[in-house]
């Protein structure tokens, strides 16, 4: 297949396809939504998605010796709202209305995370999930996962500060293309990216350059899958261990691809989960940057609830 070699095809790829493919899978169902109301009113309802009270099933998190669950032990238990973020910066006269669903505009993102806080969600990463779908490991009270995807420079100096002034970590999925990119929209480069995994963040892989996974043949794989892999361990000094399709893209042939290439699990979009290997189709929803932050919890409580 085609491979792009230009740094500069890469990055336009990854933003324009996601916003003319019609992507309804990035979105969730009950994400489609006009609502612009700009409350900050905390919303602190309902909703507890995992469990966190003592329970005698639960194993304490450091057990992670053993079988693991199957699959359908795994698909019942109650998922983590997961959320992705691309681009954290205010709009610009240029961007599209449909761009505008992968920017996040600062004062927006700030208020998602204060929400968060005030609402007691604590932020949990991928191996905390992992120990909790595999060997019911506890989580603390209110997990979330947030997500950063492509690597863009904004992750780093605009949304890391707002991050730990609540004390919460994310992870993030880096193209290993654009790493050091300059221009309009910079990407972080090797130093930052392990600045972030030295402060206990998650660094995990989302291809060389942003195609398509299930259009892989030949020395796609390595060229996407495994070289990334090595080079963000060779950055970070840690096992990568974590993927996320671009575009959230998958299919039920690529699923034993990702995971014999040493990938312990990987994260898609709002689609249904595999039936048999739902490590490799774990959901997340894009937190939209036109939520208000009412709509943002609840988008992000009903997609996560009991599916
Ligand atoms: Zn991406």
């Amino acid at each position: 297949m085609f491979i792009c070699k230009t740094i500069s095809f890469a990055a336009a790829i990854c933003l324009s396809v996601l916003l003319t493919n019609g992507l309804t899978g990035c979105q969730s169902k009950g994400s489609a939504t006009s609502e612009t109301t700009t409350s900050s009113e905390k919303v602190a309802e309902k909703t507890e998605t995992a469990p966190s009270s003592p329970d005698p099933e639960v194993k304490p998190a450091d057990d992670v010796s053993g079988p693991i669950a199957n699959a359908a032990t795994i698909l019942a238990r109650p998922q983590v709202p997961i959320l992705c973020y691309h681009q954290i910066r205010d709009w610009r006269g240029s961007d599209s209305k449909g761009a505008k669903d992968y920017i996040i505009p600062v004062a927006s993102f700030r208020e998602q995370m204060q929400m968060l806080a005030d609402s007691g969600y604590h932020t949990i990463l991928p191996d905390q999930l992992y120990a909790y779908l595999t060997k019911g490991a506890a989580l603390p009270s209110k997990p979330v996962m947030l997500t950063f995807d492509d690597g863009d420079l904004d992750q780093y100096e605009t949304a890391l500060p707002i991050l730990d002034k609540h004390g919460f970590k994310g992870a993030f999925f880096i193209m290993t293309v654009a790493i050091g990119r300059h221009g309009k929209q910079p990407y972080m480069d090797k130093a930052q990216i392990k600045d972030l995994s030295d402060k206990g963040h998650t660094i995990g892989a989302h291809t060389w350059d942003h195609h398509n996974v299930k259009k892989y043949q030949g020395d796609d794989w390595k060229i996407q899958v495994e070289e990334p892999k090595a080079k963000l361990e060779a950055i970070t000094g840690k096992p990568v261990k974590y993927f996320a399709y671009p575009f959230g893209l998958w299919s039920h042939a690529v699923l034993p691809e990702i995971e014999k290439r040493g990938y312990t699990a990987a994260f898609t979009l709002a689609d249904k989960r595999d039936d048999t290997m739902p490590l490799y189709t774990i959901r997340r929803i894009i937190a939209g940057g036109q939520w208000s932050a009412k709509t943002f919890y609840r988008n992000m409580n009903q997609s996560f609830d009991g599916k």
